[in-house]
């Protein structure tokens, strides 16, 4: 996998993606070009807005409903911000990228993505949200009313064992940036590839018939 940016990196928000009004939803994050499933588009970075939970529950009313509308919380009880396009991303009941059970503030594409397609998340991927809104999404299996109130659905996320393969299969011009959040999730990437490759040489030797180098279970 390479990190380097294939144009220079201004935020933390695919270069490949544009925002553009949608029909129903305001603003909405659109792609260039056709994703893979494993391509990162959105990464928290040093400039996000991190709010603590405490101190948003002190804004005023009339500025917390604006708040609510581009910010989610994370699982260190961080009300995030994105201060780039990231905070474009509509919700869909039928989704096409999603975040990553074991790193939080990452959004990754889980399935292909075609050119002009809007990029779109389950906020019940998130560990909360603030909005309470009536979903138009259109799809068959919308569930209507998407509330602030619902519980975080982690089955919505990726592990990221299931996806590491595919995350390092691909340019990612986001992981180019040293920020403080990409420089622990090259250190969680590094140590699930590790995991993978020593599976992988168990079961070679096994199936080898030969004696492994280490029986732990992994
Ligand atoms: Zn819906």
């Amino acid at each position: 996998m390479t990190h380097k940016p294939t144009q220079a990196i201004l935020n933390m928000i695919h270069p490949d993606t544009y925002v553009r009004p949608t029909s129903k939803k305001g603003l909405g994050l659109f792609a260039k070009r056709k994703f893979r499933r494993g391509e990162i588009l959105w990464i928290a970075d040093d400039f996000d807005v991190k709010i603590p939970l405490l101190n948003y529950r002190q804004v005023a009313e009339n500025q917390r409903r604006i708040l609510d509308i581009y910010s989610y919380m994370d699982n260190f009880e961080r009300v995030i911000v994105p201060w780039d396009e990231g905070k474009y991303v509509n919700h869909s009941c039928a989704p096409n990228s999603t975040g990553i059970i074991e790193f939080d503030n990452l959004t990754i594409a889980f399935r292909e993505i075609q050119p002009f397609e809007e990029i779109v998340e389950d906020y019940h991927c998130y560990f909360a949200h603030f909005e309470t809104f009536i979903c138009r999404c259109g799809t068959p299996n919308c569930r209507g009313l998407v509330g602030c109130e619902d519980p975080y659905e982690p089955q919505l996320r990726l592990h990221l064992g299931e996806i590491v393969d595919d995350i390092f299969s691909y340019p990612q011009p986001l992981l180019s940036y040293k920020s403080v959040e990409n420089i622990e999730f090259l250190r969680l990437l590094e140590q699930f590839k590790d995991i993978k490759q020593l599976k992988s040489s168990y079961h070679e030797s096994q199936l080898n018939g030969h004696c492994a180098t280490t029986h732990q279970r992994l």
